[in-house]
């Protein structure tokens, strides 16, 4: 049976080790298990991690190195292996494809010998094609699959938009969509700061320049890459997103969140994962939202089917 406090953390490099941290610092967890290729990084995760633990803000949590064994009883799998583009790099994750295809398919061939129960959080890029690879060649519950997606996106918009008014970025709802990565867009028709509509911003802060959105999208887009030019490697941030998931379904939220999974219909789509508004719940993604697009705003959901999928042919996945 399931150990609700359970979480296996494959990948404990940049990202996974901040995952590690956060689930720990926001006592999400009771048992963390580490697997990665090079078992040692693994183990150093675990120990360093696990000498904070008497501290008075930590809750005893056991962590560990594992083996996929330790997925058998998991409630949550978070998948973080593979790498990252690096500093200098074209600034596109797709061409990550088909390496990291081959290194899901050998990590989610072992998960399936041991779970189809556990939620898995899908961290590694390319992210939509990553999720779309172990929800369609494997036989694992698709609800219990979610990709990260363009959550990453949405707090890096509200941000910006959030400095750019200098407001606290909690004021601002609204979704970045799409493609994790160059092809995120934001749904305008989303976005509402504070019961302040968006069209009607500039007026009351008294900004004399109209917000130009199309900057702010590419602020959004470009952010990743200013962050992995500047320190070597985004992991915070994510790492926020990733405890943001696994707080929702361990508290059966049922809350709405953007994130990707494989398109089943939605706007016509089914070749592809990508991300759209979705409630989680304990069950995993239990509601997708057909969120109504602008003109505009469609075709660039469909500019983002369109690289991800070709970026599936380019790894030879169907
Ligand atoms: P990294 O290259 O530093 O680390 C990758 C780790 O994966 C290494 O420790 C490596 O040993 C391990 N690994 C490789 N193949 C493995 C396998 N078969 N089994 C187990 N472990 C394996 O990369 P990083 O900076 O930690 O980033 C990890 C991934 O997360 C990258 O794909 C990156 O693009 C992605 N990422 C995604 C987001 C997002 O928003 N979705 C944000 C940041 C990073």
């Amino acid at each position: 049976s399931v150990n609700r406090g359970k979480v296996v953390i494959i990948g404990t490099s940049n990202v996974g080790s901040a995952v590690l941290n956060k689930i720990a610092d926001f006592q999400l967890a009771s048992e963390i298990a580490l697997i990665d290729l090079d078992m040692d990084r693994a183990r150093g995760e675990a120990l360093d991690t696990s000498h904070a633990m008497s501290s008075p803000y930590c809750t005893n949590i056991k962590i560990h190195p594992g083996t996929y064994e330790d997925c058998r009883d998991a409630a949550f799998i978070v998948i973080t292996a593979g790498p990252s583009i690096l500093p200098g790099e074209t600034p596109d994750r797709l061409k990550l494809a088909s390496t990291n295809s081959k290194i899901m398919r050998s990590i989610f061939s072992e998960i399936v010998k041991y779970t189809k129960d556990a939620m898995v959080i899908m961290i590694t890029n390319p992210l939509d094609v990553a999720t779309y690879v172990v929800s369609t060649e494997f036989d694992y519950p698709r609800a219990k699959i979610l990709g990260t997606g363009t959550m990453l996106e949405t707090y890096r918009f509200r941000y910006i938009l959030a400095e750019h008014y200098a407001m606290d970025p909690k004021n601002i709802h609204g979704y970045v969509l799409g493609e994790h990565g160059n092809d995120a867009f934001v749904a305008w028709s989303t976005v509402n700061c504070a019961g302040l509509g968006i069209d009607h911003l500039d007026e009351y802060f008294h900004f004399e320049k109209k917000l130009n959105r199309h900057d702010v999208e590419q602020g959004l887009i470009q952010a990743a890459y200013d962050v992995i030019n500047l320190k070597g490697f985004t992991n915070t941030g994510i790492a926020m997103v990733a405890c943001r998931f696994i707080k929702a379904i361990l508290y059966n939220e049922h809350t709405i969140l953007p994130c990707a999974a494989v398109m089943n219909g939605e706007y016509g789509m089914k070749d592809v994962a990508l991300s759209i508004p979705r409630m989680i719940a304990q069950d995993g993604i239990v509601r997708s939202f057909e969120v109504r697009l602008a003109d505009e705003e469609m075709e660039k959901l469909r500019r983002a089917q369109k690289s991800v999928r070709a970026a599936l042919d380019g790894a030879g996945v169907k």
